[in-house]
């Protein structure tokens, strides 16, 4: 069976005392959301070390946002896989549509990243998705499927159970608008066959694949209700517990 989540992505939001706050209204309130579903908090990288005390004992998992691609060494103002698991980190987001629009971050960095975050025994997170102009010329469903294939076709299927898939279409992210539940049910099954074609039909039905675009508790009912939906990837509205919460009950 695979597992249900709703993971928060706070981006570049609140200073360290702020993060705490918000973090232990979301603490408070995670026993409110049903025990199948995980919640996973993606904070800046400055707050990891003081939000892992934070979420001591609950059942709120913490992220980064992105990792560098090197172990160590020179590459001033990078934060590497062994920092982060060392900060009690128990995942990363990697290629968000940000990063890859202004941070040049491609797939073949996206490999690097990965390979490292597994080998040190960190989840990933993978974002894939279209932007307007793809969607707008029917390119999605291809896009997706490169994008999936460019990286994740480099693991194997024991590597998978340590990877969340979140389809992000672009246009939807930070905009009000929302993919319709449809749209995100076709690519979320597109996805689930593309890792089929490779890994195989158990390992594709064991893998976690998120929805992330403008999801609120007004349409996550709507969205986690379709068959390929494992939950969300949650931007803006992870900013506030009540609604964070509340898209977390919406199984
Ligand atoms: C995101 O950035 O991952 C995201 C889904 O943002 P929002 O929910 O604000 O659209």
């Amino acid at each position: 069976m695979r597992k249900k989540i709703v993971a928060g992505n706070w981006k570049m939001n609140t200073t360290v005392p702020e993060g705490i706050e918000l973090l232990k209204a979301v603490v408070a309130k995670s026993n409110e959301v049903p025990a199948e579903v995980g919640l996973i908090v993606a904070a800046p990288h400055t707050h990891l070390c003081c939000l892992s005390e934070v979420l001591e004992g609950s059942k709120v998992e913490l992220s980064a946002q992105n990792c560098a691609d090197h172990v160590s060494g020179a590459y001033t103002g990078e934060i590497s896989v062994n920092m982060l698991k060392s900060v009690g980190c128990q995942w990363t987001i990697l290629g968000h549509s940000e990063r890859r629009q202004y941070y040049g971050e491609t797939d073949e960095k996206l490999v690097e990243k990965t390979k490292l975050a597994l080998e040190a025994g960190l989840g990933v997170i993978l974002c894939v998705g279209e932007n307007l102009d793809e969607r707008e010329a029917g390119k999605h469903f291809d896009v997706c499927s490169a994008q999936i294939k460019n990286v994740l076709y480099n693991f194997s299927a024991e590597d998978m159970k340590k990877i969340i898939v979140a389809y992000e279409p672009v246009w939807a992210i930070g905009t009000g608008k929302t993919a319709t539940a449809e749209q995100a049910e076709e690519i979320h099954a597109h996805i689930r066959k593309v890792l089929a074609d490779k890994f195989g039909a158990q390992v594709a039905e064991d893998t976690t694949i998120l929805y992330g675009g403008s999801c609120k508790p007004s349409n996550a009912r709507e969205l986690f209700a379709q068959k390929d939906i494992d939950g969300g990837l949650i931007g803006g509205a992870a900013l506030k517990a009540d609604d964070f919460i509340a898209i977390a009950q919406s199984y």
